[in-house]
């Protein structure tokens, strides 16, 4: 079937290099192009890093010269993008002590003394810590000066909205802020007035950036290294939603040198972290600016925060009426000028409360963009939203960012939602044209295993896993529709449909090959292709 001008390479040989300026054609599987113009191929064309062309069999015929690689059956798809990854924090994860699964006061501490007297670093840093509220034993900023009197400590709640100190860390850190206000400055006091050692949402701020401070090489390595860990799950490409200033002179410094081992998507955090305060850093970048390695993105600001107390709900449940958390007013100004300054903004909005908001924000900013911008609304962390919600954010054209693993953190536990409200109405959001975009939001709780977007998916598309069916079936959408808004979905989300995210002529040459898109077939990835080399083969792995 393949005709005989053509180089054929086996399977096994695909893991050899391609000779620069090679043009090649990938054929004789299933191609999930994921472009709704042509959702399936039989061929495609690569060169130079790019898709030359897509077509069926008799495509291949028009390349008399190209060397061919046979898909032996496999699925070839555009590769993950992971829309929602905080690459930039995950990456300190080998220089902190590791306190996942560590719950009991003892197994925290012993941890937090063991990591203190390994690492010379000034800062001791642990995460996750779970708290009271995650099951955890309570802890306060006695019980680390005991085991860490003389440098400070910061645990690190698995949300990142929450640290605990000990009296160093809160005397360096001049923590001063015992109520949280509408910018979301918080320490918790005790009945008698004297600090606990934690801190919230943007209260964390002094302590959090001494703590996160590192040389700008050594920041790089840690990204690199954790960048290149991705391959093996078929993701080529990270939407950061957190780039600091400092973050951003390490991605630069990895780009400048060659060393990025994925794409960046790198949208711009505020001064601080966790602050609404961007606008200094509109007037460095321009959106969009950059090459398909690394790249500005939409803005990041925060409409609420991340914990019980911060996440803004409101709402009735049996006639009663329940709100909760102090939504911020803060990123309503900024919202409007990086939208009048042609930026895509998406704002993080876990609240229903906050969401109402934030579509008001965008319809007013709406007015403001510059003529020709198509503004693409985007609410990261969507949980719970009603029909009204839905239908300001259909006719805004906005996308919707969700992480299916958060769907184990509620569903199961039958909390009960709003009057009028729904837990994850993903198929509504779909049904509604909104476009989905999925993601991790690594490093999540600390473990790795949320970065898998052949999971995820998997996840998604049950509303639930083997151990704990969730309810809310009738909001499922199917597995390959999961993998669409891990790709397709995701670049749109992202401002990179005209550069990434389906398989159609002009576009990057990232893919993956799978064994299989049947979900019951345990889909795993084969290789991963990158810039139309591949970087990653299951068979080379060391077992
Ligand atoms: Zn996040």
């Amino acid at each position: 079937m393949m005709k005989m001008s053509n180089i054929v390479v086996s399977k096994s040989d695909a893991s050899l290099p391609l000779k620069e300026n090679e043009t090649t054609a990938f054929l004789g599987g299933t191609i999930l192009t994921m472009d709704p113009l042509m959702e399936r191929a039989k061929t495609i064309i690569v060169r130079d890093g790019r898709i030359l062309d897509v077509g069926d069999e008799n495509l291949v015929a028009s390349y008399p010269d190209a060397q061919t690689i046979d898909l032996d059956g496999r699925v070839m798809l555009p590769a993950f993008i992971d829309s929602h990854n905080h690459l930039s924090f995950a990456c300190f994860l080998p220089i902190w002590a590791d306190l996942q699964g560590s719950t009991t006061k003892k197994a925290i501490l012993d941890a937090v003394s063991e990591h203190a007297s390994r690492s010379d670093r000034e800062w001791v840093v642990g995460f996750p810590w779970s708290d009271v509220e995650d099951g955890g034993e309570p802890l306060t900023k006695k019980d680390l000066d005991e085991v860490c009197p003389d440098r400070p400590v910061a645990l690190i709640h698995g949300t990142f909205h929450k640290l605990l100190l000990n009296s160093i860390a809160m005397d360096m850190a001049d923590v001063k802020h015992p109520i949280m206000d509408r910018t979301m400055k918080g320490a918790i006091q005790s009945p008698n007035g004297e600090f606990t050692g934690t801190v919230c949402e943007a209260g964390e701020i002094p302590a959090l950036e001494m703590a996160l401070g590192i040389g700008t090489e050594e920041y790089a390595e840690l990204i690199e290294k954790r960048a290149r860990s991705f391959l093996r799950y078929g993701i080529t490409s990270i939407q950061d939603p957190g780039v600091t200033l400092a973050a951003e002179k390490a991605y630069r410094l990895l780009h400048a040198q060659g060393r990025l081992p994925i794409s960046i998507l790198m949208m711009p955090h505020g001064i601080s972290l966790l602050d609404n305060n961007i606008l200094a850093r509109l007037d460095e970048a321009k959106y969009g600016a950059g090459d398909e390695m690394l790249r500005v993105g939409p803005v990041k600001l925060f409409a609420d925060g991340g914990i019980n107390g911060s996440i803004g709900n409101e709402g009735m449940i049996g006639g009663r009426t329940f709100s909760s958390g102090i939504p911020r007013d803060d990123f309503v100004q900024p919202l409007s000028e990086a939208i009048s300054r042609g930026f895509q903004v998406c704002v993080h909005s876990i609240g229903n409360g906050t969401t109402n908001a934030v579509l008001e924000a965008f319809e007013k900013a709406a007015k403001l963009a510059p003529s020709g911008f198509e503004l693409r609304p985007r609410i990261e962390h969507m949980f719970i939203m009603n029909d009204d919600q839905i239908a300001r954010l259909a006719s805004l054209k906005g996308c919707a960012s969700v992480q299916p693993f958060f769907f184990a953190r509620v569903l199961p536990k039958k909390v009960p939602c709003f009057e009028g409200h729904k837990w994850f109405p993903i198929g509504d959001l779909v049904n509604a044209g909104i476009t989905v975009c999925t993601n991790s939001d690594d490093p999540g709780f600390g473990s790795l295993t949320c970065i898998d977007p052949i999971k995820g998916a998997l996840i998604g598309a049950a509303m639930g896993d083997s151990q704990s069916p969730f309810f809310n079936p009738n909001q499922a959408i199917p597995f390959e529709q999961w993998i669409w808004m891990y790709t397709a979905g995701a670049a749109f989300a992202g401002g990179l449909e005209n550069e990434r995210g389906m398989l159609r002529k002009g576009l990057v040459a990232d893919f993956i090959i799978l064994n299989s898109i049947d979900p019951a077939d345990s889909p795993t990835v084969c290789e991963t292709w990158k810039s139309g080399k591949i970087v990653y083969n299951k068979e080379m792995e060391p077992a």
